[in-house]
């Protein structure tokens, strides 16, 4: 459910029009709404209510802006980072170090030691060698890190080949035969003080199937790394639950994925932590654009808006689906392709949808981009870096500014001998 409807004819959030957003923000703009964040972690939270004790933590990189962090760290979030600029953004948002843990395959030294001296969580290390220098760096500062190592389970996700992270060939963790000899090596080094398994075996998850044979492993793992006398206190379950990006698409809900690893995890006896990024975010956000016009097609009309490629790049990366609709609805409908101003083919929204009727000058959405949206926002084309906007009832406020060509252009320097 999320806070983005028609009311007497025209589109808002939650009580703000979003042609109010439009004229005032300019666009193309991505709208977020507070309630729809704060509804999102509640249900994400109770469908867990049958889990003793957990630990959730937002992954920052599906939407790092400050003041989304900031809605979720009051709704009791921490923070998943998986680089130093996260690990900032989330303390800034104020989100406890305690909370925060710290995922991703090539974390520097650099970003360890910052890590370090904050006193964060939890390392999630992804190989042995990574573990080495976390356990020389914290050493060497006279810390004990704490730290989960994360397996590789071999399971197939079941989603777009981009967003599969937990079968053999991918780069993340470490496969599960070898784990038990890489969590022996590592338990004995100083600086580290290993205390239990991470897994996350994708995103966009739309069946719980391969989550279960995934946790299914881990917890015979878990028994095994017991067995062998090591005292696992904690297990990291990841995030990956899929959203509805069309109406057809119904993923499991937060009360399925609870119950399933409420079910799992009872006799694991150790605190269970989440991960969830899109799950919260997807539906909070939509990006806000202007038709520029519309061009005749071979078959369908081209609508040209000013949302692009460099804007929201899921469709192009991914292939992805973003429901379209108009600000404004007429009732009546129209076939289009739906594409942006960048000089690529692959900046094409959808080809051959049956959409709004739009025309030149016309406002729409995106709907579900308020995960994996402005945070991969570029300046291709030299274009502007997209601005963001977040609806509290009936007030908003610009979370990140516009950034104008002329400003990116303004960190460009041409040296004096050209
Ligand atoms: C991306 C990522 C997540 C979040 O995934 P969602 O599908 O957005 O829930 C969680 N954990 C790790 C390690 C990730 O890389």
């Amino acid at each position: 459910m999320d806070h983005f409807s028609l009311v007497d004819g025209q589109l808002f959030a939650e009580q703000v029009p979003l042609a109010r957003i439009a004229e005032e923000v300019g666009t193309p703009v991505y709208v977020y709404s507070r309630a729809t964040l704060e509804r999102h972690a509640d249900v994400f939270r109770e469908g867990l209510a049958g889990v003793a004790r957990k630990h959730l933590a937002f992954a920052v990189k599906s939407n790092p802006n400050l003041a989304v962090l900031k809605v979720l760290a009051g709704r009791g979030y921490g923070a998943d980072v998986v680089s130093g600029g996260e690990l900032d953004r989330a303390l800034a948002a104020g989100i406890a170090a305690q909370d925060i843990v710290f995922s991703g395959v090539g974390k520097t030294e650099a970003e360890m030691r910052h890590a370090l001296s904050l006193d964060i969580g939890q390392f999630n290390i992804e190989s042995e060698e990574e573990c080495q220098m976390l356990a020389a760096v914290a050493a060497s500062m006279g810390l004990t890190a704490r730290a989960s190592l994360r397996i590789n389970p071999d399971v197939d996700a079941g989603t777009h080949a981009k967003i599969s992270t937990g079968k053999a060939d991918n780069k993340f963790g470490v496969g599960l035969h070898v784990g038990p000899g890489i969590y022996q090596r590592l338990s004995a080094l100083p600086g580290i003080a290993l205390r239990g398994v991470a897994v996350h075996i994708g995103s966009q998850l739309l069946s719980l199937d391969p989550l279960e044979a995934a946790f299914g492993k881990i917890g015979e793992l878990v028994a095994h790394l017991r067995s062998e006398g090591h005292v696992i206190t904690h297990v990291d379950l990841g995030g990956g639950l899929g959203v509805p990006y069309q109406a057809a698409t119904e993923p499991p809900s937060p009360a399925d994925y609870g119950a399933l690893v409420a079910r799992v995890t009872r006799d694991w006896d150790a605190t269970i932590q989440f991960e969830p990024g899109r799950v919260i975010a997807g539906n909070a956000g939509v990006l806000l654009t202007r038709v520029i016009r519309v061009k005749p097609g071979i078959r369908d009309p081209f609508v040209v808006v000013d949302a692009a490629m460099n804007d929201l790049a899921r469709p192009a990366l991914y292939d992805a689906w973003h429901d379209f609709e108009a600000v404004h609805p007429d009732g009546t409908r129209m076939m289009a392709n739906i594409v942006g101003p960048v000089c690529e083919s692959g900046d094409t929204f959808a080809m051959g949808r049956d959409i709004d009727t739009v025309s030149a000058g016309d406002l729409a959405i995106f709907r579900t981009a308020g995960a994996y949206g402005a945070t991969m926002a570029s300046s291709y084309n030299s274009r502007g870096i997209v601005a963001e906007v977040l609806v509290d009832g009936d007030r908003y406020a610009v979370v990140a500014n516009r950034i104008s060509p002329a400003e990116i252009m303004a960190a460009e320097t041409v040296p004096a001998w050209l």
